[in-house]
């Protein structure tokens, strides 16, 4: 699949996920599952194989995984990101964290069940879906909406999971929302040759980027919070000011590579990204503007991020317009379900470790199953040298690579969840 390359520029043309999905169908060749390939746009395919249960009124797993990658700088690789080689037991290539080496081990786990004399009680479903990277429109998404019973499946498990958060193994439960922004000012336009009188966009728009780079979000705490600081902080009087949303922020200075995590996950966050204003060398520009990736909680509504922004901004806010982009709201999948007490029993079985569960900064397909109030976790076991920061460096990064005690550790964790949810009866 690594090399497929397929590579997900979010474009309807990029991606071409039909070659991973054909990588899958020979996999799965001559074996008996039910199998769909569907197709959201020419070459945007993903494949779905469903081992059928015997009994309907066990729960039906899915494993999710994406098939695309993100794109490449090849410069900055020291070997083909595309070439999938093994070497001294790491597996290179773009796409071998995030998350091919998972999806893989999904299907692997989906042929065993398959392949197995007794058949299993309830469903296992494998969903190798297209354009995780770019949102879903041409993957999960466009599946949920056009063929909801051939995805149908009661519980999920999916990436973002199995870094080591101190003596823990975190599992993803929860993703942050976006809350996407354009703030746009009108200003008085004129000949650039005579600027007085004419007020230019250009400095409205450097007087909004002054507020917004001045501004720190206020904390909201939580229960995955509390959860993160017990796992990661030893230092208790450290741990105690992470708890304290006053102390908090001098704080978080002293956590080294998990300060930007740490900072991500106890708040809202507010990043201006594009800017636009002008468009003639010699023209005073009439207005400009300012998109803002905006990042949620979850229980952040719309509103929220209004009010937010109105006080940032302060005395600008009256003349500022502030225009909802596209976004979606944080998501939770609760910890008191019987798929995630497997996952616990699993990881401590395997790893020795306890599970931490944690909250994702940015988004995944695990979302999408959410809002429809599937419960959704990241999954992942890696060996004891994967540091959250490790991973977080790792994906979409250069010399993207897994090593095989990850992979046989993953596969070992997924075997026991895959048995206990829906083993064959004893
Ligand atoms: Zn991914």
């Amino acid at each position: 699949m690594i090399r497929e390359a397929c590579v997900n520029e979010g474009t309807e043309t990029s991606g071409q996920e039909i070659r991973n999905v054909r990588v899958l169908q020979r996999f799965l060749a001559d074996v008996p599952v039910e199998m769909h390939v569907l197709e959201a746009a020419p070459g945007r395919a993903s494949l779905i194989a469903r081992v059928r249960g015997t009994d309907p009124t066990a729960p039906a797993l899915g494993l999710l995984g994406h098939i695309d990658v993100v794109p490449v700088d090849p410069d900055g690789w020291t070997r083909n990101p595309f070439g999938g080689d093994l070497i001294d037991d790491e597996v290179w290539g773009r796409g071998a964290v995030d998350m091919l080496y998972l999806t893989a081990a999904f299907a692997t786990v989906l042929r065993e069940v398959a392949l197995a004399p007794e058949k299993p009680r309830g469903d296992l479903v494998l969903l190798a879906v297209a354009d995780e990277e770019a949102g879903g429109d041409y993957g999960l998404k466009w599946l949920l909406q056009q063929y909801p019973d051939i995805v149908e499946v009661s519980e999920v498990l999916t990436e973002s999971g199995g870094m080591r958060m101190g003596s823990h193994v975190a599992i993803g439960v929860a993703e942050k929302g976006s809350a996407g922004r354009l703030l746009t000012v009108q200003g008085k336009p004129g000949h650039a040759s005579i600027p007085y009188g004419a007020r230019s966009a250009v400095f409205a728009v450097g007087e909004i980027l002054q507020q917004l780079s001045q501004a720190v979000p206020a904390a909201e705490l939580g229960e995955l919070w509390d959860a993160f600081v017990t796992a990661r902080i030893d230092d208790a009087d450290l741990a105690e000011r992470l708890r304290d949303p006053v102390r908090l922020d001098t704080a978080i200075a002293h956590l080294g590579g998990i300060a930007g995590y740490a900072y991500a996950v106890s708040r809202v966050t507010i990043s201006p990204t594009v800017l636009r204003a002008g468009s003639a060398h010699n023209v005073i520009p009439g207005s400009g503007s300012v998109q803002l990736d905006i990042r949620t909680l979850p229980g952040t509504s719309d509103d929220d991020v209004d009010d937010l922004l109105r006080a940032v901004l302060g005395p600008l806010a009256d003349e500022t317009q502030i225009t909802h982009l596209r976004g979606w709201d944080a998501t939770a999948s609760s910890t008191e379900t019987p798929l995630f007490a497997a996952l616990e029993r699993a990881v401590e079985a395997v790893a020795g470790a306890p599970v931490v569960p944690i909250m994702a900064a940015g988004g995944s397909d695990a979302r999408f199953f959410r809002e429809i109030g599937v419960p959704a976790y990241g999954f992942g076991l890696l060996g004891p040298a994967w540091s959250y920061e490790r991973y977080r460096e790792g994906v979409h990064g250069h010399n993207e690579r897994i090593d095989l005690t990850s992979i046989s550790l993953s596969l070992a964790a997924l075997r026991r969840i895959v048995a206990e949810r829906i083993g064959a009866a004893a």
